[in-house]
């Protein structure tokens, strides 16, 4: 028997994670990916509840995430005069265990390519369904058929926009932007993350280490021009012209910001497709169902890819697969992107009255009496999955799809 071939768009979470699913149930994989080589930035992202935990311990993934957990530390928030105003508890932002997701891609990445096909600088320009397979058309390969072709290229994937259509369909702004990046511990060692709101504008400095730290930006804004996605410059002056004039270390952050190698930017939006599938095309992680911020986007990648591959293994009718898939995850996945929804406006609150009762609310909610109450409702929406088991057996050997 012929292993069934997967073409995956895409080697940011959702891919390798997929490709890591799939290759261990027996089929051949190919990730292609338009950066040169792996895109390592981005904030430290959590794992959260028994679900997230059950889902790495099956993909023996949660051993090597603890070896490179950041240290998780609570997040003090200021007030626009950088006094200490709420301490937020480790788990609302760092979960049970937190990393960098540059290393949770590298792991990732390491742990599939042996066994699968990685192709970088290169993407996919033309999808046609063709009977039993998919014909595809590169930028820069030679074109190839495949039996499935999944799209795990991001917020703003290719492959949605060639299959199903034009983003503007999907996406779902919700009135802010965030900008991230790595810059030296500019809070001169510190280990608690501390965050500065003001009306509509928000900086947050993450120390990773005695040295090294993340910057969170995020103001409110409208959705990145293509002018703006084409061109970092741009993008970089226009972020300390909204910055300039506020003060603590913000300064020193925009300084940061001029020699940052890996500053990612966004608006902070959702996606809404009327389905994750197209006769033999499906849409994984963020493509599918992302929330850029506080949506929970890698955990659901995770394990959206968990439950994928089971499918894909255990139907081995894609329809009924991708059907199955979507009938468990969309449910979970719109939970989940309630936090994006809220992100913007939890950091910066766009006047001076929405950020006293934030930290009002957050003062009481995170005071002694309610702390419980508060971790239990913080992991509420990561929890709210049954992680359905598959009889199928791993296939190490990876000759052929086995059931039992
Ligand atoms: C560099 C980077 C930094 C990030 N930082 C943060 C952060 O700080 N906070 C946060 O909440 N979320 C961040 N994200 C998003 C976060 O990774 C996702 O929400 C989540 O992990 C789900 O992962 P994903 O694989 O679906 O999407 P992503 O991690 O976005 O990965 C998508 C991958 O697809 C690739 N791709 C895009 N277009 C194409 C194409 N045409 N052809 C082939 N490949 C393509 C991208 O280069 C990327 O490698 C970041 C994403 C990236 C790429």
């Amino acid at each position: 028997m012929n292993r069934p071939h997967v073409l995956i768009s895409g080697a940011g979470i959702a891919g390798p994670a997929l490709a890591l699913c799939l290759d261990r149930f027996g089929f051949a994989v190919t990730v292609v990916e338009r950066a040169p080589a792996l895109r390592e930035g981005g904030q430290a992202v959590d794992f959260r509840g028994p679900v997230h935990r059950a889902v790495l311990e099956r993909l023996d993934l949660w051993a090597p995430i603890h070896a490179h957990r950041t240290r998780a530390s609570a997040i003090v928030l200021l007030d626009p005069a950088a006094r200490p105003r709420v301490t937020l508890p480790a788990v609302m932002a760092s979960g049970d265990v937190e990393i960098l997701r540059g290393d949770l891609v590298r792991i990732l990445y390491e742990r599939t390519r042996q066994a699968v096909d990685y192709r970088f600088g290169d993407q996919i320009t033309g999808i046609e369904a063709r009977g039993d397979a998919v014909a595809v058309e590169f930028e820069r390969g030679a074109p190839a058929t495949f039996d499935l072709v999944i799209g795990a290229d991001g917020l703003h994937s290719n492959v949605r926009a060639l299959v199903f259509g034009d983003e503007s369909r999907f996406l779902r702004h919700h009135g802010y932007r965030i900008a991230t990046f790595a810059l030296p511990n500019v809070l001169d060692g510190a280990r608690e993350a501390q965050i500065l709101s003001v009306p509509g504008r928000a900086v947050g400095v993450f120390p990773t280490s005695p040295e090294g730290a993340r910057a969170l930006l995020i103001h409110a804004g409208g959705p990145l021009t293509r002018a703006e996605r084409r061109d970092g410059g741009e993008l970089k002056r226009s972020l300390r012209q909204t910055f300039a004039g506020m003060s603590w270390v913000v300064p020193r952050v925009l300084d940061a910001l001029d020699r940052a190698p890996d500053l990612y930017v966004d608006g902070i939006a959702t996606v809404h497709v009327e389905s994750y599938s197209r006769g033999r095309v499906a849409l994984l992680g963020d493509a599918a169902y992302g929330g850029t911020l506080g949506g929970q986007g890698t955990s659901l990648a995770i394990v959206g890819a968990y439950v994928l591959a089971g499918e894909l293994a255990r139907a081995g009718d894609p329809g009924a697969a991708f059907a199955r898939y979507e009938s468990m995850l969309r449910p979970y996945a719109t939970g989940c992107q309630a936090g994006a929804r809220r992100a913007g406006s939890f950091f910066a609150p766009r006047t001076g009255a929405g950020l006293w009762l934030r930290n009002t609310l957050y003062g009481v909610l995170t005071g002694p009496r309610l702390v419980g109450f508060f971790e239990r409702l913080v992991k509420d929406a990561a929890t709210d999955f049954v992680l359905p088991e598959y009889a199928v057996r791993w296939a190490p050997g990876r000759q052929a799809l086995v059931s039992s």
